[in-house]
């Protein structure tokens, strides 16, 4: 699929001496692996070629997938190609000099907000931008090499961002493509140890939100995280965050989501949207966000508004109730 341009993606990239890979701010799973193992398929496929993934933005339970590249003097982006993966819209792209870039491609999985860059490469079908870079090293596996580091990279990607294989977004061409890693080489019980063991204190905090969730009148499940809950566990910004999935096995409940006072002046709140059957999308790009259909982010400007999204989130799934059956 997409064989023309994912072979002008191939051909810019053997035009330039240097590559600069770019992600998305906040970054998870699957824009750390995709980036990762792309920079390490090229980087054992050209070893020639300056490849640069220069990121500050980082997350502590991803720390195991190690650094990026230090800074490089600003003179450097210019006569590169930059290849942004993993982001929908320019404003969500983490380093800002992507800019400076001689000519931009974007490789991307999720509902397209905008179009950027010179060349654009979408599968909004595809469960994990990770999905796509093992689809673009399988398509020109003749000229392009991969190693277990890489493969681990891209299957971290692809377990995170399909929760475990389990989504929707997970089709016939996921499980090939992770089956093409699994050939590679990837140590599973050691990376599935990294990712989902939890603190003793953290499972605390998970019982302390089984306490307080609330459910609207149609079945929207939600907790909000305030500043007063964030330090009685004392939590990061990120471990305040990731509590998402905690809401997502309740019968009836078809969304769910968490409000996390993000601490700031301006009073902002980070909203984590996941429903199963219905898509949310639509709620999260009215509140200042996107994503894809059923996970998506948005931002609210106070109590006020939050309540707002919620109004909103229960209409949506009211209206879904009645009018399909077969959802639980
Ligand atoms: P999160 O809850 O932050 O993990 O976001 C879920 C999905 O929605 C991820 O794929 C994000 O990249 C995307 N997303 C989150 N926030 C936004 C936003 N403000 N605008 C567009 N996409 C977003």
């Amino acid at each position: 699929m997409n064989f023309e341009v994912k072979k002008q993606i191939l051909e810019k990239i053997k035009e330039y001496d240097r590559i600069m890979i770019f992600r998305h701010i906040r970054n998870d799973g699957d824009c750390v692996g995709a980036t990762k193992g792309l920079k390490r398929i090229l980087q054992l496929s050209f070893p020639e070629k300056e490849i640069y993934l220069i990121d500050k933005d980082t997350a502590q339970y991803l720390e195991f997938m190690g650094p990026e590249d230090p800074e490089v003097p600003e003179e450097l982006y210019k006569d590169a190609l930059g290849i942004v993966v993993d982001t929908a819209s320019e404003a969500r792209i983490s380093n800002k000099n992507y800019k400076l870039c001689k000519e931009l491609i974007k490789i991307d999985h999720h509902i397209p907000l905008e179009t950027y860059g010179d060349l654009q490469w979408v599968e909004e079908d595809r469960a994990a931008a990770c999905e796509m870079i093992v689809d673009f090293y399988n398509t020109f596996k003749g000229e392009l090499k991969i190693d277990s580091e890489a493969a681990t990279h891209l299957y971290t990607g692809l377990v995170t961002d399909s929760g475990r294989f389990k989504y929707d977004g997970v089709s016939g061409d996921t499980l090939r493509n992770a089956a093409i890693l699994l050939d590679v080489g990837v140590d599973t019980e050691l990376l599935f140890a990294r990712l989902y063991l939890e603190a003793f204190e953290y499972l605390k905090f998970k019982a302390y939100i089984y306490e307080k969730m609330q459910v609207t009148e149609n079945g929207v499940a939600y907790i909000y995280v305030d500043k007063e809950m964030q330090e009685k566990f004392n939590l990061t910004l990120e471990q305040a965050s990731a509590c998402v999935g905690t809401l997502d096995s309740i019968r009836g409940c078809i969304c769910w989501m968490v409000f996390i006072d993000n601490n700031d002046a301006e009073g902002t709140i980070r909203v984590r949207l996941r429903s199963r059957f219905v898509h949310i999308n639509p709620i999260a790009e009215k509140y200042h966000g996107g994503g894809h259909a059923c996970a998506c982010g948005a931002t609210v400007y106070s109590e006020e508004e939050m309540r707002s999204l919620l109004r909103d989130a229960d209409a949506l799934v009211k209206e879904y109730k009645d009018t399909h059956e077969d959802w639980l």
